[in-house]
């Protein structure tokens, strides 16, 4: 067979040959805006022809800080068109972590929306790596920064060549982007994509078992595109020739159930809390949703009463998926086999409430005391994966010996799996905490605490919520002879966090429970405020 490098400009290349009609829509400032892929493809050689000018060499990384836009689409074609990297970068970490990835990074070139300036304005001084500014922004001019020296995307733009060769002899190992994950503890890890992974992982949302993403469907991806390149729908719509809904900056259930209606969308992708929200409001409006032919929903469990609302109440089929940002991220998603359709209401939905089953492609071994455990249901286990769209390392990071051992990635996801080979997460072996899809670390708060004169010891753990899965607690003993209050804590983390990662209660304890090595016994913790709570209630 032919050795042809798989890479991410045969993708764009594909949308701009076979689909030129068909359009990408963006919620804007100033309303909708629609750009065909045959747009889409001038803009984004345009762009990847102003980033060379710029100086951006192959391998160098580019950074996004971004919503979901058809500009930053442009950019997840345009940066790995010249063989650089686009590095993704998370808008709601702290700017600790985000002068942090940057750095680690090394990004050459920021795209900066610009309603988000004054995050990187924040930091400015302290990414020297950084050589310029491309402010996103509607407006002619461009707004009063901070920082230097800026380019206007759109004037970049008009300069730009709407015929420019993107590479496509590159070899398809080599990085097209990057993210980076929230570690337990500690700076978050860094992940590469490569360009075959990047294509192969597209190729596996369009097959029929898994998201069957096609030209047929009007795609609207909610996840952010800094968390897992969206999931890589942007990458596999534009391929497939997918028309793509892009919701645009901090935008609400109300405006997502108004898109959604309004372009008759039929596949959405975002995480529980979002669905969560969109529930709420189905429930108030008259939205006509009947377009919908599948939400796919993953980066948390997807509580078994909200599937069943969408699916009873609104008639929209919906999809639990299971990844990691390490593992681009789609891996195992869940769909009953034809022999398991007979079953009832109760039992399908208790099936398709598990995370499901591997996506072909990847390989997975679940690890507990005594070797791989026994797909019975009730066996626990660390879940091990392999495959071609999985990374093999974090980016220059020491961490990564201890999630990449012998070929698998080892993901600290504690799981059963039951006679199918549907698995369901129990546990994490980290305690990392989500809130509405994104990670807070315990240990990071447990720290900060700890760091308190009056604080003897601190455990946080996640207490389960409503509306964003979960949410931090933290659980504090006061040093013999010190006093301290809430407020007085608050005050302390208040410039060490984002606002998000602050505990939503702080308890005094007299002490944690600790295991015989004299770790915190978590699970006893959280049994602890479980009572606690039943009580002050
Ligand atoms: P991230 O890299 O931020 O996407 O987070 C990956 C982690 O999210 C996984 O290791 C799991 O702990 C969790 N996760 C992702 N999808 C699901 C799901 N469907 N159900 C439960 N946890 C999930």
């Amino acid at each position: 067979m032919m050795n042809v490098p798989l890479n991410i400009a045969l993708m764009l290349e594909r949308a701009e040959t076979f689909f030129p009609k068909k359009t990408v829509i963006s919620r804007m400032k100033h309303g909708i805006v629609r750009h065909t892929y045959r747009e889409i493809g001038e803009r984004t050689r345009k762009l990847a022809s102003a980033l060379k000018q710029l100086g951006v060499q192959p391998g160098e990384r580019v950074g996004t800080f971004a919503w979901n836009h058809h500009r930053h689409l442009e950019a997840y074609f345009a940066i790995p068109g010249i063989g650089a990297v686009l590095h993704t970068i998370n808008i709601r970490l702290s700017p600790q972590h985000i002068a942090y990835i940057i750095n680690h990074a090394d990004d050459r070139v920021l795209l900066i929306d610009d309603d988000l300036l004054p995050l990187i304005e924040k930091v400015k001084d302290d990414i020297p790596s950084v050589k310029a500014f491309i402010i996103m922004t509607d407006e002619s001019e461009l707004p009063n920064t901070t920082l230097s020296p800026v380019y206007h995307y759109e004037e970049l733009l008009k300069e730009g060549d709407a015929r420019f060769s993107l590479v496509k002899d590159i070899d398809e190992h080599s990085p097209a982007g990057m993210c980076y994950t929230s570690a337990t503890t500690g700076n978050p890890k860094g992940i590469l994509y490569s360009h075959r992974a990047i294509v192969l992982h597209s190729m596996a949302l369009g097959l029929a078992d898994s998201a069957a993403l096609s030209e047929s469907d009007v795609a609207m991806p909610v996840v952010p595109m800094f968390h897992a390149n969206a999931w890589g729908l942007p990458f596999a719509a534009a391929w497939f020739g997918t028309t793509l809904v892009m919701p645009g900056a901090a935008f609400t259930p109300q405006i997502l159930a108004q898109m959604m209606e309004a372009e008759k969308v039929t596949l959405a992708a975002g995480v529980p809390t979002v669905w969560l929200g969109l529930l709420n409001e189905l429930e108030k409006g008259t939205y006509d949703l009947s377009s919908v032919t599948r939400i796919l929903c993953g980066g948390s469990a997807a509580p078994k009463g909200m599937i069943r609302a969408f699916e009873e109440k609104y008639r929209i089929p919906f999809i639990h998926a299971y990844g990691m940002t390490e593992t681009s991220p789609l891996v195992v998603l869940s769909r009953l086999k034809s022999y398991q359709q007979h079953l009832s209401g109760d039992e399908k939905l208790d099936i398709r409430a598990k995370q499901g089953f591997l996506v072909p492609g990847v390989e997975m071994k679940v690890v507990g005391k005594d070797g791989d455990v026994e797909w019975n249901g009730a066996e626990m286990g660390e879940l091990c994966l392999r495959g071609p769209w999985i990374a093999d390392e974090y980016y220059n990071d020491e961490r990564s010996k201890e999630a990449f051992r012998d070929g698998w990635l080892y993901t600290g996801d504690v799981v059963t799996v039951d006679e199918e080979g549907f698995i369901k997460i129990v546990d994490r072996t980290k305690d990392v905490i989500k809130s509405g899809g994104e990670w807070i670390s315990s240990v990071d708060l447990e720290n900060a605490l700890m760091a308190h004169e009056a604080i003897f010891e601190a455990a946080v753990v996640a207490v389960p919520h409503p509306e964003w899965q979960e949410r931090p607690i933290a659980c504090v003993v006061v040093k013999e002879g010190k006093s301290v209050t809430k407020e007085e804590l608050y005050d302390f983390l208040r410039p060490q966090f984002a606002k998000w990662w602050l505990p939503d209660d702080i308890v005094f304890m007299s002490e944690i429970p600790k295991t015989s090595v004299g770790k915190f016994l978590k699970l006893k913790l959280r049994e602890q405020l479980r009572d606690y709570f039943a009580n002050v209630q």
